[in-house]
C-alpha cells in the first residue's frame, strides 16, 4: 500500500475534506482563536480610557489589560497538535482552548459588572455596552462548536448587562432591549450549532464517499483482488523498494486456459465464478509476506512477489499450477478442471535494466507458457 500518511499540522487544513471529525473541529476552533483575543484587550484599553481608570486605578487597570494579553497570546501558543495525534492529545488542546476562551469571557464579564456597577465609571459604559454586545454575537457565531461551553461563554459575557442595568440610570427601554437581545444571542448560537455539526457531517459523507470511491478505483469487484491498475502502481513503489534494498523482485502474470470453454459450456455466470474462485485459491496458495495478487484483465492475473528470487518466484507459481490440476475449482455446477499456463520474471539486484521490463518479460514468459502446450510454468531469462 502506498497511501501515504501524512502528518502535516493541522494550521490552515480548515476546509480539507480530508481531516476526521476531531481534528476538523480543532483546526476551525485555531482558525478561530486566531483575533478574537486581541479585540477583548482593545476593547479594555477603550473603556479603561473612557472610564478614567487609569487616573482612579492604575494598577488595577494594567493587571486586566496584562490578563487580556496573556490570554490572546494563550490562544495561539502553543498551536495545535499535528491532525493525526491521538484523539486524547487533541481533546487536551481543545479543553486548554476552551479554558482560555471561556477565562477572557468571564473577565470581560467582570469588566462589564465592574462599569454598571461603579459610578465613578459610568462615563464607559456605552463603550461597554457596545463592545459587549460585539463580543457576545461574536462569540456566538464563532464559538458555537460545542453548544454547552459556547452557551457558558456567551452568558459570562453578556448576561451581566441584563442582570445589572436595572440598578443603574439606563433606563427601562435600554434594559428591555438588552434582555430580547440575549435571547436572541442564545437562538443564533443553537443555530450556528445545529449548522455547524451539519458541516462536519457533511464533511464525513464526503469523506466516506471518497474512500469508497478510492477502494473502488482499486479492487477488482469480481475477485476483491487488485485490479489491473492499482496493480501498475504497487508495481512501481515495489520496484522502487527493491532497488533501495537491493532485494529481488518477482512477477507471475497467469492467463487462464482455455478459458473461453467455460463460457460456451457453462455460461457467463459460471465463468465470473470460475475467476472468482481462482482468485480464491491465489489467495491460499501465494500466502508470502508482502505477496500483491491483482487481476489484470480478462481472464489474466497478476502476482507481484518482494523477495523473492526467479527460483523461489517459479515454485511459488509451480505450486499454483499443480494446485489448480490436483484440485479442481469448486462451482455451483460442480467441479471445474481448469489449468493455467504462467510466465515468471524476475529482478535481480545489480541487474541493470530488469525492473522497467518486468511485466513485459512476465508475459512474454506467460505466452511461452501457452506456445510450449499451455498447464506450465516459464521463467523470463531474457
Ligand atoms: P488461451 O488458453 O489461449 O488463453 O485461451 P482462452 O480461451 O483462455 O483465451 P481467449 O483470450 O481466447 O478468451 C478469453 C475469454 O475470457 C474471452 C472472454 O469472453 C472471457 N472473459 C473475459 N473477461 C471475462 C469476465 O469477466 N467474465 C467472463 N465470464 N468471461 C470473461
Ligand atoms: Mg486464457
Ligand atoms: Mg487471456
Amino acid at each position: 500500500m502506498e497511501r501515504r500518511r501524512e502528518s502535516q499540522d493541522v494550521r490552515g487544513q480548515g476546509g480539507d475534506v480530508h481531516l476526521p471529525r476531531l481534528a476538523r473541529e480543532v483546526a476551525d476552533t485555531k482558525a478561530r482563536l486566531v483575533t478574537g483575543g486581541l479585540f477583548y484587550l482593545f476593547g479594555w484599553i477603550v473603556v479603561a480610557l473612557a472610564g478614567d481608570v487609569v487616573g482612579e486605578h492604575l494598577l488595577l487597570g494594567l493587571a486586566v489589560g496584562l490578563a487580556f494579553l496573556v490570554l490572546a497570546l494563550l490562544r495561539v501558543w502553543p498551536g495545535p497538535p499535528a491532525q493525526d495525534a491521538p484523539r486524547p492529545t487533541l481533546e487536551r488542546w481543545l479543553d486548554r482552548q476552551w479554558a482560555g476562551v471561556l477565562a477572557t469571557a468571564a473577565l470581560w464579564g467582570a469588566v462589564l459588572s465592574w462599569t454598571l456597577a461603579d459610578p465613578h465609571l459610568d462615563g464607559a459604559r456605552p463603550a461597554a455596552l457596545l463592545c459587549t454586545v460585539a463580543f457576545a454575537t461574536a462569540f456566538a457565531h464563532n464559538f458555537s462548536l460545542r453548544l454547552g461551553r459556547a452557551l457558558v461563554g456567551v452568558g459570562l459575557v453578556f448576561l451581566p448587562a441584563p442582570l445589572l442595568l436595572p440598578y443603574t440610570d439606563a433606563g427601562l427601554a435600554v434594559t428591555v432591549t438588552v434582555g430580547v437581545y440575549a435571547i436572541y444571542l442564545a437562538l443564533v448560537l443553537v443555530r450556528s450549532h445545529r449548522e455547524y455539526q451539519q458541516q462536519l457531517d457533511l464533511y464525513d459523507a464526503l469523506r466516506h464517499q471518497r474512500d469508497q470511491y478510492e477502494h473502488l478505483s482499486r479492487i477488482d469487484p469480481l475477485t476483491g483482488l487488485a485490479n489491473r491498475r492499482h496493480h501498475g502502481g504497487t508495481l512501481e513503489h515495489l520496484a522502487r523498494e527493491a532497488l533501495r534494498l537491493r532485494q529481488p523482485l518477482s512477477m507471475l502474470v497467469m492467463d487462464l486456459d482455455h478459458f473461453k470453454r467455460v463460457n460456451d459450456d457453462y455460461g457467463h455466470d459460471a465463468g465470473d465464478a470460475c475467476l472468482a474462485r481462482f482468485a480464491d485459491r491465489m489467495r491460499e496458495v501465494f500466502t508470502q509476506p508482502g505477496a500483491h495478487l491483482a487481476r489484470l484483465g480478462g481472464e489474466e492475473f497478476g502476482v507481484l512477489l518482494p523477495g523473492l528470487d526467479s527460483e523461489a518466484a517459479a515454485a511459488a507459481a509451480e505450486r499454483m499450477r499443480a494446485s489448480l490440476e490436483q484440485r479442481p475449482l469448486q462451482l455451483r455446477e460442480g467441479p471445474l478442471a481448469i489449468t493455467v499456463s504462467i510466465g515468471v520474471a524476475s529482478y535481480r539486484p545489480g541487474q541493470d535494466d530488469g525492473l522497467g521490463d518486468l511485466f513485459r518479460a512476465a508475459d512474454r514468459a506467460m505466452y511461452r507458457a501457452k506456445s510450449d502446450g499451455r498447464n506450465r510454468v516459464r521463467v523470463d531469462r531474457a
